[in-house]
């Protein structure tokens, strides 16, 4: 074997994976076929749990120092949900996809993670015991498994001949990062009385310090061709049609259309060979939820790699990646497709849908309505069903942060491994045949015994004789 792990692409889910595996011990190459980091930003929404998990790795907080990123309001079909805005540690928050790229990059360099830029995959060959991929420069690179990172039109995918079913896209939006004057901070979604809308979001700020906005545009007339360039014309004339002469366009910085194709892969897992961020999903970008969701993807697939590669994965863990992580996702494509029908992209203006929609907005006004969204916008309610682990409230959601003294519980994450908070210091015994794989924390803490995964997801807490069988179930054998 070259190495244990081969990610093919360098996007978001491929960057965060190769730092997962990186704090699990596990050799990696991480491939691009493009010869430097594409700045064009695609994401700029960062939800809650994605902001969490990087704190869970200590990232969070050199990420923010990296400059202005604004926090801001999350939303369903462009209709504020500010009574969720103070409900999470870590706000939504506007971080171009760009920075993130760069930083995961420049963090992976540090540690001495190089990644293999213009190496463009064209083949793979699976047996039984690896991978053998192949280049367009004729290098092949043997592994153990591989990781298809590498986007929505993954070639790993069609490589695999992999399913993936869905609905190609029937419209097409526009999607810029453009400097405006008049328009407020905050995220704006507005429409005119004949259909036409615009979504205007804050981005963070150009080289020079100047605001930078993320705005979308539509309504009648205005789904053209994917390929059809977006012209600065067009831009202005879609910001006149919705504000007037009140917003003015000043710069276009980067345009592109995008459609509503919504399609996942029917599996994740292909024998040794992984599918993860938009090579497993992908859907139109309404909520902030692709990157974060292959970040989360990634962020799930790690350490069960780490687990496999070192031996003590149970034969079961890496068909959890698929048993885990499908229904995160097509969830996320159903609230797209909510998303998309409630906002009438096509500024059909249809009677019955302005109807739905009224009744729609007037709910979201409702605090629970609202606190019911953000669980699936945020990332914070994801629930990972957890066999035998029992009926405690917390098992199978993320991890709280606790205090524990000296330490918060999310920094103890910081090693990539599993962490046995133990405040009764009750389980010492049971913990010491498992303290190679997990940490014992928390003795003398005001705080409720709990055993919490690498990834941050709480999978035992509240009945003792569960412990030792949640052990042997997410850390294998014990030593
Ligand atoms: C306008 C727009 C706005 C968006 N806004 C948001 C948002 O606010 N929040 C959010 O969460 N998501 C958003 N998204 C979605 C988000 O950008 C994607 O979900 C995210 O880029 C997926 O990351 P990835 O790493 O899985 O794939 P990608 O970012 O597509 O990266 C794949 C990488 O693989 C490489 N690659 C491809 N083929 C090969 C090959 N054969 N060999 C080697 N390398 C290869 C590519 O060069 C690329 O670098 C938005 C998308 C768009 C278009």
């Amino acid at each position: 074997m070259d190495t244990d792990v081969l990610i093919v692409g360098a996007g978001p889910t491929g960057l965060t994976l190769a730092n997962e595996l990186r704090l699990a011990a596990v050799s990696t190459v991480l491939v691009d076929k493009l010869p430097q980091r594409s700045m064009l930003s695609k994401a700029g929404g960062v939800q809650s749990r994605t902001q969490e998990a990087f704190d869970q790795r200590g990232l969070l907080e050199p990420l923010l120092a990296l400059g202005n990123h604004p926090v801001g309001t999350a939303h369903f079909a462009g209709i504020a949900l500010p009574l969720t805005r103070d409900r999470h540690r870590h706000p939504w928050r506007s971080i171009p996809q760009v920075v993130i790229e760069g930083f995961l990059e420049q963090h992976l360099a540090a540690q001495g993670i190089q990644m293999r830029r213009d190496h463009e995959l064209t083949g793979i060959a699976q047996d039984v015991d690896g991978i053998t991929a192949t280049f367009a420069d004729s290098d092949v690179v043997r592994s153990r498994y591989l990781v298809a990172a590498d986007g929505g039109h993954s070639t790993v995918r069609s490589l695999l001949r992999a399913e993936f079913p869905g609905r190609a896209g029937t419209l097409t939006t526009v999607a810029a990062d453009v400097r405006l004057s008049g328009d407020d901070q905050a995220m704006t979604h507005a429409r005119s009385e004949d259909g036409h809308w615009a979504m205007v979001f804050p981005l963070g700020t150009d080289p020079q310090g100047r605001p930078l906005r993320r705005l979308s545009l539509g309504g009648p007339g205005r789904s053209l061709p994917r390929e059809a360039p977006v012209t600065e014309d067009e831009i202005r004339e879609g910001l006149r049609a919705v504000f007037g002469s009140r917003v003015k366009l000043l710069e276009v910085r980067y345009a592109r259309r995008i459609t509503n194709a919504a399609r996942q892969a029917a599996r994740y897992r292909h024998g040794r060979v992984f599918l993860a961020g938009d090579a497993a999903h992908v859907h139109l970008p309404i909520g902030a939820q692709g990157m974060n969701t292959g970040i989360q993807d990634a962020l799930n697939l790690g350490w069960k790699l780490g687990a496999a590669v070192h031996g003590w994965a149970p034969e079961h863990l890496l068909d959890t990646y698929h048993a885990e992580r499908h229904p995160v996702a097509a969830a996320v494509l159903r609230n797209v497709q909510a998303q998309s029908l409630l906002m009438d992209q096509e500024g059909t203006r249809d009677p019955d849908l302005m109807a739905v929609k009224e009744l729609f907005a007037a709910l979201t006004r409702l605090r629970d309505v609202q606190y019911h969204l953000d669980d699936t916008l945020s990332g914070m309610g994801i629930r990972y069903p957890m066999p035998g682990a029992g009926e405690h409230p917390l098992v199978g959601l993320p991890s709280p942060d606790l205090d524990l003294g000296p330490v918060r519980s999310h920094e103890l994450l910081r090693r990539g491994r599993g962490v046995l908070i133990d405040p009764a210091d009750r389980f010492a015994e049971v913990a010491a045949t498992w303290e190679d794989r997990v940490d014992r924390a928390g003795q003398g803490a005001d705080a409720e015994p709990m055993l919490i995964r690498p990834d941050g997801y709480v999978c035992w807490a509240g009945d003792p004789d569960a412990l030792e069988p949640a052990l042997g179930h997410w850390f294998g054998e014990p030593r």
